[in-house]
């Protein structure tokens, strides 16, 4: 089967190869951890988890690095401001390690939460210093570093391509460079790769500045730039070039562009092959801002009574590549269809599987069809992580099953096609559909026993009991069947 890929650097839809069979080397941006992440930042991480999802069924062994930038992100990406980890650690009265530490926990047990498959490996900028030093040290040897009085940069001008990723038109960057960029710059678009910690200051996060990296053999204490710490890493971890490297759109006129220009300077090859990014989520169609307070979290959305899995469920209903808006009563709508789903997949205890042999089962229509909507799932996330148009065909699959009768669907199938679902999306439909208790059936029984002598009274109040303990009973056109109710 083939993956198609919207490669960023091409422009088109690419279909996917990796650079070795069956594997595939992939780096994600990760989270800077200096405050709870919104879900507009966990919404990349579950698009990026469908596509380990994706890759490792059509057999790929993914060996998927994901950085925590704990230290060098300034608030602003023109190399300006002050670090988000220091501002963090200013407003929290405790050193920026402890920050860091502390939502780093804070991000990986929301990781847990979404359900989101831990990377390979995952890399702390912080324990990758001497690797950014050492980059630093081969872009200095090819003649495209300057030194100026905050720190070491990349002079943009000496790297021919630096424009064509991002489609930058320097021209147009330079003429509206605003004032407060600092004019020390040979270039506008010049960044900073190792940052030097201000004199008569003293940084948490800082560390000797490597004389034979400066001009003038100055002893310095100094930290690095955000853009150095993913090429390091990306490189340590998972060699010159890697097959697939993801991010934000956010990421694609700086910080990915910035990557580039100083992987590609240092080693001489190509970077990355495929290069992926998700659109931004907004709420209530605005943006994010901690002004109109819509920075929600996990937390806020538990508060409203919605899980992480609703959540999950809300944004797969987005394509990656398009806008997202969230409101909440698009998070509901999300719940209710997760709801459906868990009722269909909880048909699985009430199959008394009546198609016994093969020859059957490969006569069977239905189970035929639903052995096809499982190939057709996984095609529609083959084709460039197609997640709307996977959930409207297991939508069609799953009316189809709420109108069979419960003998003519086949056990092995439908187990196969929740398998398929919870391998794909990640949404946990069997974990969370256990079966019920072997009292409450006892009391479907003994319900639809009073139902059937006509004891209304007996079968209402046994129906009442059941309601109590979460089990609807629903009489329909495919038999007597029990349902969660939802709360
Ligand atoms: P940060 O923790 O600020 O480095 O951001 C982590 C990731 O979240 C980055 O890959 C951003 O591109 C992504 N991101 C931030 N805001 C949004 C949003 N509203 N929608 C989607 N992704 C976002
Ligand atoms: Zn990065």
């Amino acid at each position: 089967m083939t993956i198609k890929i919207h490669n960023t650097l091409t422009g088109k839809l690419d279909e996917f190869k990796s650079i070795q069979p069956e594997k595939v080397s992939l780096y994600t941006c990760g989270p800077t951890v200096y405050d709870y992440p919104h879900i507009g930042n966990w919404a990349a991480y579950i698009y990026w988890d469908v596509l380990v999802r994706i890759l490792t069924i059509n057999g790929y062994d993914v060996k998927r690095v994901m950085n925590i930038t704990d230290v060098g992100h300034l608030v602003s990406d023109a190399d300006e401001g002050e670090d988000k980890l220091e501002k963090g650690a200013r407003r929290e009265g405790k050193t920026a390690w402890k920050v860091a530490k502390f939502y780093t926990d804070v991000f990986l047990d929301g990781m847990k939460k979404l359900n989101l498959i831990e990377p390979s490996v995952i890399t702390k900028a912080t324990e990758y210093i001497p690797q950014q030093l050492d980059l630093v040290r081969q872009l200095k040897t090819k003649g495209v570093t300057y030194q100026i009085d905050d720190g070491i940069y990349f002079d943009t001008s000496k790297f021919a391509s630096y424009a064509d990723f991002a489609h930058l038109n320097l021209e147009e960057l330079k003429a509206g460079a605003r004032v407060e960029y600092n004019q020390q710059k040979r270039n506008p678009s010049d960044f900073a790769l190792w940052k030097f910690t201000p004199e008569g200051e003293k940084r948490d996060m800082e560390w000797p500045t490597p004389t034979d990296l400066t001009s003038d053999g100055k002893e310095r204490m100094g930290f690095p730039g955000w853009h150095i710490e993913c090429s390091a890493m990306a490189l340590s971890e998972l060699g010159k070039t890697i097959d697939i490297h993801t991010g934000g759109i956010d990421h694609i006129p700086v910080h990915h562009t910035n990557e580039i220009a100083q992987s590609e300077t240092a080693n001489g090859v190509r970077f990355s092959n495929y290069w992926m990014h998700n659109n931004f989520l907004k709420v209530d169609g605005r943006k994010f801002s901690k002004s109109l307070g819509n920075g929600y979290t996990l937390d806020d959305l538990k508060k409203q009574g919605f899980t992480p899995l609703d959540f999950r469920m809300f944004l797969l209903q987005t394509h990656y590549r398009s806008e997202g808006n969230f409101t909440f009563d698009n998070l509901q709508s999300a719940h209710n269809r997760l709801h459906n789903w868990r009722n269909i997949a909880i048909l699985r205890h009430q199959i008394h599987d009546t198609v016994t042999s093969d020859k059957e089962r490969n006569d069977d229509e239905k189970t035929l069809s639903l052995y096809a909507t499982s190939q057709a799932i996984i095609e529609a996330i083959n084709n460039d992580l197609n997640t709307p148009e996977a959930l409207s065909i297991i939508d069609e699959a799953f009316t189809k099953l709420q109108n069979t009768r419960l003998e003519n669907i086949n056990a092995n199938a439908l187990n196969q096609l929740l398998d398929t679902i919870d391998q794909t999306l990640g949404l946990e439909l069997i974990n969370n559909t256990p079966d019920i208790s072997d009292e409450s059936k006892q009391l479907i029984i003994k319900r639809n026993l009073a139902r059937q002598n006509k004891d209304w009274n007996l079968s209402d109040k046994l129906r009442d009991e059941l309601l109590d303990i979460g089990i609807t009973l629903l009489d329909n056109q495919i038999g007597t069947i029990w349902q969660y109710t939802d709360k």
